[in-house]
């Protein structure tokens, strides 16, 4: 097995990758939560794929979450985590504490605007302006030049990308498809929450992302009417409280009005206690 180097500094983590730019290495980033699956595994394959050095960073970070919302509960497992990278053959692991990444007198914020307001941003106020500003503290302490995030999480793929094209980030940001569980639900550490009844109620989200998609397919072009569907089909699946279901053009998150090969159907329901987003290209 690789020898897997463990940073908890942030100093620490920056000397590293000093280290390796001056020996001409490409850094490849992964950040994560933690609690990883093989949605957070294929990332690190394509991570490995595209540079010389694979980082991965695993940090719950405080600033994305709301008040209301699962920080404190949210699952940990750092040693299974630390076994998973080490077997997929990754170079290092930042792990930093929320202290050291938001210090006594912290101050500076990257806060994204359109494209962070609708969808999750408008059901979590703040959400993308803490996922904007650790990416960016994360990117700069690692020297990244790749970072590979997954489609699970569309929406914060596109503005983690319009943040590299408006800040000059000098990063490469990668986008990779949704891994999913054999009974269809898109992989997530959140899936630790659900009791296997609700685990069952939850498969309502991608049955209906699917259902779109064969209406689409069989030549709906009206996306208002697609996602009027969506949202119906979900109004009345058991055990679920729909948060939004929006059809949208992928690249603008705009809501769509045709269907064309740039239209995504995103979505986001509860189930108990626990927030479920998925999102399939039409
Ligand atoms: P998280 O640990 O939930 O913050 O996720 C870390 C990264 O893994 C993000 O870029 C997510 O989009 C990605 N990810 C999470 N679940 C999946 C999945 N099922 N398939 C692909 N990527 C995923």
């Amino acid at each position: 097995m690789q020898n897997l180097v463990q940073l908890t500094t942030p100093a620490a983590m920056h000397a590293w990758a000093r280290e390796q730019r001056d020996a001409g290495k490409r850094i490849g980033l992964v950040p994560t939560m933690g609690y990883l699956h093989e949605g957070h595994l294929s990332l690190l394959d394509e991570a490995r794929r595209r540079s010389d050095v694979t980082v991965a960073s695993i940090f719950v970070n405080p600033t994305q979450f709301g008040p209301n919302e699962d920080l404190q509960r949210y699952p940990r497992d750092l040693e299974g985590d630390l076994t998973k990278l080490a077997a997929r053959g990754l170079n290092a692991v930042f792990l930093p504490s929320p202290e050291q990444i938001y210090p006594e007198g912290f101050n500076t914020y990257v806060e994204p605007t359109t494209m962070a307001r609708g969808l999750c941003g408008a059901s979590r106020p703040g959400h993308f302006r803490g996922v904007c500003t650790v990416v960016h503290i994360l990117f700069r302490i690692t020297a990244a030049q790749v970072a590979i995030f997954g489609e699970k999480d569309y929406q914060q793929l596109q503005v983690i990308r319009a943040m590299a094209r408006d800040l000059w980030l000098d990063v490469e940001v990668v986008g990779m498809p949704i891994v999913r569980d054999p009974d269809g639900l898109a992989m997530s550490s959140r899936n630790a929450y659900l009791s296997p009844a609700e685990r069952q109620q939850a498969l309502a989200l991608p049955r209906t992302l699917n259902l779109l998609r064969e209406a689409a397919a069989a030549g709906e072009r009206d996306a208002q009417a697609l996602a009027q569907r969506g949202r119906q089909a979900l109004r009345e699946a058991p055990g679920v409280r729909l948060d939004y279901l929006e059809v949208v053009n992928a690249a603008t998150l705009e809501p769509a009005s045709t269907v064309g090969p740039q239209t995504r159907v995103l979505g986001a329901i509860y189930v108990g206690n626990t927030r479920l987003i998925d999102n399939l290209g039409l």
